[in-house]
């Protein structure tokens, strides 16, 4: 009698390449699983067995292997990668214990002493801190320009810029750069180019398909989606992958396999999510908009946006993310958020729960006041992350939040 197949190779998972976004969202990284279980197995361990001391010996040579050393990589943080690379349209795909973990093995594995990064200015505060703090102590310099301006970025650029690092739509203020014509830029000066995508999602834009050379995301927000787990990713080229990882190796910023396991599960539901935070957000933006309180709503789905009509080519949906200014400033902005009952006072977003927060008090708080200005933060101004909640539901608690706070 033929020995009977084991369960997986009976089932094998559908190969992931022709299939639609949602179903890669689902199904991509599967393969990696090489048990019968559905959903992929947490492999809870920091080692793993060597079959002799020379397999060991071939390990402490290899890049990335899977079960060798969890800091060094391990099959359900693997699925994760593989399954991010898919929706993201890249080569490979590199896993962190947090966005600012990716973002810095990033900077760490394209610049060196006497290189240069220019930063796009409006910006995650992490990153300009990053920027004007650590690298400077490292011998790299960096600067800031208007990623919205591409006359400025290319003015910016210098002989030693090794790196364009951008964000669109853009931390807080929900600013959209021209993708293609700072991909071209990069290309053109011989310069890689980044973009953290973690407003957007794959979802709505996929920036490498613009000609960017790496993503980068904190999947702590929307690919993960719940708010239960932190970690980042990168995307780009199997190259550039391999040298990120020999970093990720050393500094130790690895995804625990049960933060990867939590990931694959919220990335299952990501298409619905996002599109369901699209709508809501949309209706919320334009239910602000039309509100004597708010002097300003900044989101890109909106016709008043500048930026609204690049936006629409280049992006499928508008994100879950707003920003708006309130009449009556830093005070009128705090009592705002005190006085919200559905949505929470919390920093983070692109979870199920909303959240809103104040960022002129909070996340740019370690910011010299002249930086927040230049970012173009005003003190009413309010960022909203709209979860999963009714869209009615949303609006009382605003509207009653508006009559509470700016009267
Ligand atoms: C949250 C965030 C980060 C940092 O991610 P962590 O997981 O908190 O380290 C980077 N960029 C953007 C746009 C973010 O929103």
């Amino acid at each position: 009698m033929p020995p009977e197949p084991r369960d997986s190779e009976r089932n094998p998972p559908p190969a992931a390449e022709g299939l639609a976004f949602s179903t890669r969202a689902i199904h991509a990284g599967a393969h990696l699983n090489r048990t019968s279980a559905l959903t992929p197995p947490i492999f809870q361990t920091s080692t793993f067995k060597l079959p002799s001391a020379a397999a060991g010996a071939a390990f402490t040579k290899s890049t990335a292997p899977s079960e060798f050393y969890t800091r060094w990589g391990n099959p359900t943080t693997k699925q994760f990668e593989a399954a991010l690379a898919s929706l993201e349209g890249s080569e490979a795909a590199l896993a962190f214990s947090s966005g600012m973990g990716a973002i810095s093995a990033l900077f760490f594995t394209a610049l060196s002493a006497g290189d240069h990064l220019l930063v796009g200015r409006s910006i995650y505060s992490g990153v300009s801190e990053l920027a004007n703090v650590f690298l400077p102590r490292f011998g790299v310099e960096s600067s800031f320009a208007d990623a919205g301006r591409i006359e400025d970025l290319d003015r910016a650029i210098r002989p030693n810029t090794k790196l364009i690092f951008v964000e669109s739509p853009t931390n807080p203020t929900l600013d959209v750069c021209d993708l293609d014509a700072v991909a071209a830029l990069g290309r053109r000066r011989g310069v890689l180019t980044a973009i953290d995508n973690t407003f957007a999602t794959p979802v709505n834009q996929r920036p490498l398909s613009r000609g960017f050379d790496v993503v980068v995301h904190a999947a702590t927000k929307f690919l993960g989606g719940h708010s239960d787990a932190t970690a980042g990713v990168i995307c780009g080229s199997q190259q550039l992958i391999d040298r990120a990882w020999y970093h990720l190796k050393l500094i130790g910023a690895s995804l625990s396999p049960f933060e990867a396991w939590l990931l694959l599960r919220g990335l299952k539901t990501l298409a619905v999510r996002v599109q369901q935070q699209n709508d809501t957000t949309l209706e919320i933006a334009r239910f602000l908009a039309s509100r004597p309180e708010v002097e300003r709503v900044h989101y890109p789905g909106l016709e008043s946006h500048p930026r609204h009509a690049l936006a629409r080519r280049q992006m499928t949906g508008f994100g879950g993310v707003l920003s708006f200014e309130v009449r009556g400033g830093l005070a009128a902005g705090a009592r705002l958020v005190e006085s919200l009952r559905v949505i929470q006072l919390a920093v983070s977003l692109g979870g199920v729960e909303s959240i809103i927060q104040h960022p002129a008090s909070m996340t740019h708080g370690t910011l010299p006041e002249e930086e927040i200005r230049k970012a173009g933060i005003e003190p009413g101004l309010l960022r909203l992350s709209i979860g999963l909640e009714d869209v009615e539901d949303l609006r009382r608690d605003l509207a009653q939040g508006l009559d509470a706070s700016c009267r």
